[in-house]
C-alpha cells in the first residue's frame, strides 16, 4: 500500500550526508570532547566544527551557540537561564520581571512560562494574535514596562506556519530601549551590567529550513534551533545567545558548553546539526521554490475537491510547505485516522500535542468561534515530497469527500 508522509514539520529523516559525517564520532571519534588527550581533542574539533556550521547559517560567531539536547531545552535555558542571572541581581526590578509571549508559542515557551506564572515567579503578557496567525504589533508597545526582562515570539508557528514580523518587534524592542534610557538612566533604568532589558528571544525551529534566520537582520538577542526539523538528528537543539553572560545554567554539571550547560556533548548528533545546517543553507532557496510549487498545486486541487474548506492562517505570511485546513464538521482525530488508513499521515495540531489533543491551541488562539480548533489537520510538505505524492493524497481525498 502506497503511503505518503505529510508530517515534517513534525519531524524529518535525517539526510544521508548527515548520516556519513556522524557515523565516526560514534566509534573511531568516541572519545568525551572534555577530555584533553588526543582522542578527546579529535570529538572536540568536530564540535567546533559544527558550533562554526551553525554559527554561519545564521550569521554569527561560534562562541554564541549553545548545544543543548532539544530545542524544548534551549527554550527551557534562554527563559529560565535568563530568571537565574536576573535572581543574582543582574538587574534590580521593583516587583516581578514581567515576560511577554505570543499565545501561539510552541508548547516549551507556553508551558513554562505558564507555569512561572502560576509559580508567582513572573507577570506573564501575551501579545495578541489576529485572525490570520500573525502578532499584533500595534499592541506591543504599551505592554512593554520597565519591568519586562523578555520578550518571547517564534519566527514562524509549528502548526499554521504563519512567519511573524520578527524584524519588526525587535525595532519596536529596540526603540524601547533607547526612551528607557534618555529618560531614566539613573536608578530604575533598565540597564544594567551593559545589558539592556528586554531580551528579546526568537524560537527558529520551524523557520530555520526555508527562511533565512540572520541574526543581526532579524535583530535578535537569542534563538533556538533544532536538528530535527532540518534533516539532522534528533536529541540536538542550540541556542543562540548574544552575550553569554545574560545566561546562568539551568542543568548543572560539568564546564560544558561554556559553563551554560553540564552533560558530556553528544557528539555525533551535533556534528549532525552542523552538517544539517550547512547542507540547509545551500539547499533553502531551490527547496523553498519546488515545495512552494507543489503545496499551492496541493492547495488548489483540494478547494475543487471541498470548496468548503478553509485555510487556518494567512496563504501570504506562511511557510512554503505547511497547509493547516479546517474540515468544516469534521473531528480532526476522526479524520486524521482515516486519512491514515488510507495512505495520508497528518497531524492534528503538532506533534507534542497531536496524540492526546482533540483540540488546536493555535487554532483556538486565532479567536474563530466555530468548531475550527476540534476540525483542523495539518499537511507538511518535506523534501522527498513529489508531485506524484500530492496528487496521490489528492486522489484520496477524492475517495474520501466526493
Ligand atoms: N519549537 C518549535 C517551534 C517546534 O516546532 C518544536 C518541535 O516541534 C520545538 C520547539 C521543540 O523541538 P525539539 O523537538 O528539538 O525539542
Amino acid at each position: 500500500m502506497k503511503r505518503v508522509y505529510l508530517d515534517y514539520a513534525a519531524s524529518t529523516p535525517v539526510d544521508k550526508r548527515v548520516l556519513t559525517a556522524m557515523a565516526p564520532y560514534y566509534n573511531e571519534r568516541f572519545a568525551n570532547a572534555g577530555s584533553a588527550h588526543w582522542f578527546g581533542q579529535q570529538a572536540a574539533a568536530g564540535i567546533f566544527e559544527a558550533r562554526e556550521k551553525l554559527a554561519r547559517a545564521i550569521n554569527t560567531t561560534y562562541e554564541q551557540i549553545i548545544f543543548t539536547g532539544s530545542a524544548t531545552e534551549a527554550n527551557n535555558l534562554a527563559i529560565q537561564g535568563l530568571l537565574r542571572q536576573l535572581r543574582g541581581g543582574a538587574f534590580k526590578i521593583d516587583g516581578k520581571p514581567r515576560i511577554i509571549i505570543s499565545a501561539i508559542e510552541h508548547q516549551s515557551v507556553l508551558k513554562l512560562a505558564e507555569e512561572l506564572a502560576r509559580q508567582e515567579e513572573i507577570d506573564l503578557v501575551y501579545l495578541p494574535v489576529n485572525h490570520a496567525g500573525v502578532v499584533e504589533i500595534s499592541k506591543l508597545k504599551n505592554l512593554l514596562n520597565e519591568r519586562t526582562v523578555l520578550v518571547s515570539v517564534m519566527l514562524a508557528n509549528s502548526e499554521i506556519g504563519t512567519i511573524q514580523p520578527i524584524g519588526k518587534i525587535a525595532k519596536i524592542i529596540s526603540d524601547f530601549r533607547d526612551s528607557c534610557f534618555r529618560g531614566n538612566d539613573t536608578g530604575g533604568s533598565n540597564k544594567s551590567n551593559n545589558v539592556v532589558y528586554p531580551l528579546f528571544h526568537t524560537d527558529a525551529v520551524q523557520g530555520l529550513q526555508y527562511l533565512k534566520c540572520d541574526v543581526e537582520e532579524l535583530g535578535v538577542d537569542m534563538m533556538t534551533l533544532s536538528a530535527h526539523k532540518i534533516y539532522g538528528p534528533k536529541g540536538v537543539g542550540a541556542l543562540y545567545v548574544k552575550n553569554r553572560s545574560w545566561l546562568k545554567p539551568i542543568i548543572m554539571g560539568g564546564e560544558r558548553e561554556w559553563g551554560l550547560r553540564g552533560g558530556t556533548e553528544s557528539t555525533a548528533t551535533i556534528v549532525g546539526f552542523g552538517v544539517a545546517a550547512a547542507i540547509n543553507e545551500k539547499m533553502r532557496a531551490a527547496e523553498t521554490e519546488r515545495v512552494l510549487e507543489l503545496r499551492d498545486h496541493f492547495w488548489k486541487e483540494f478547494k475543487k475537491i471541498l470548496p468548503k474548506a478553509q485555510l487556518n492562517g494567512s496563504l501570504k505570511d506562511r511557510l512554503p510547505h505547511n497547509l493547516n485546513i479546517y474540515f468544516p464538521g469534521w473531528p480532526s482525530q476522526d479524520l486524521a485516522i482515516e486519512l491514515d488508513l488510507m495512505g495520508v499521515s497528518a497531524s492534528v495540531g503538532s506533534a507534542c500535542v497531536a496524540k492526546v489533543a482533540e483540540s488546536s491551541y493555535v487554532v483556538e488562539a486565532l479567536g474563530y468561534k466555530d468548531d475550527r480548533a476540534t476540525s483542523s489537520l495539518r499537511f507538511t510538505l518535506g523534501r522527498p515530497t513529489k508531485k506524484s505524492d500530492v496528487d496521490f493524497v489528492l486522489e484520496v481525498f477524492k475517495k474520501r469527500f466526493e
